[in-house]
This record gives structure tokens, sequence and C-alpha cells, in this order.
């Protein structure tokens, strides 16, 4: 049996880890190591997974309950939405739109908002 790992890395990119093949006893024994090694490491357990969905399906950030857009670039895809201010008016830096991915990240500089 081998255990398979869903994370976000420090760079905000979807990483996935498999173990070896081993017995249950063995692997549930190391997994605790391994998940703190990630976790100290700065991977995150992959959220996307685990957003809560509005009725048709579309993620939504557990943080600012905003509804993510689906996006894709260079074979990439994610999910985010604008950051909006107290204002209801989207947040703004350097003249351009913050957005949040829904998890703390490099690319993700809304959640800080
Ligand atoms: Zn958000």
């Amino acid at each position: 049996m081998k255990a398979i790992i869903d994370t976000i890395s420090p760079n905000g990119n979807a990483i996935r880890f498999e173990t070896p093949e081993e017995p249950l006893e063995e692997l549930l024994k190391h997994l605790p190591a391994l998940e703190r090694k990630l976790e100290a490491a700065g991977y995150m357990a992959n959220a996307e997974r685990h957003y809560p969905k509005t009725p048709s399906g579309e993620p939504i950030c557990p943080k600012h309950m905003e509804v993510m857009d689906a996006r894709e670039k260079q074979g990439d895809h994610w999910f985010s939405h604008k950051v909006l201010g107290e204002n209801g008016q989207p947040v703004m830096v350097d003249g351009k739109p913050v957005y949040c991915r829904g998890h703390a990240g490099k690319l993700s500089p809304g959640w800080s908002y």
C-alpha cells in the first residue's frame, strides 16, 4: 500500500508526493513524520479539494467567502478571486487588483488582506 499526499508548495504549485509501497502498519508509522517534514518545509495540504462549494460546484474562498473563478495559464490551473475592500471595491496595489487563491502563498498575495 502507498499514500498519495497532495500539497501546495511554498511557491504555490500543486505538488503530489507518493510514498513507496509498504504494509499499512509501516505506512501509518511513517506518515506523521513525513507530514511534519512537509509542513516544516512550507508545504500545505492542498486546500483546493476541501474548499466549500456553491450549489453549482464553484469553489468558495474560506477566508473571504468569495466565489473563485477557474484560471489557466501555460498549463497551470488554479482558482482565485479579486479581494474586495470594506467599500466593496477591489483592493488595488500598484494599480492592479489583488488576487487571492483561497490559501496563503507567494502567488496568493490577497490572502493577507
Ligand atoms: Zn480569498
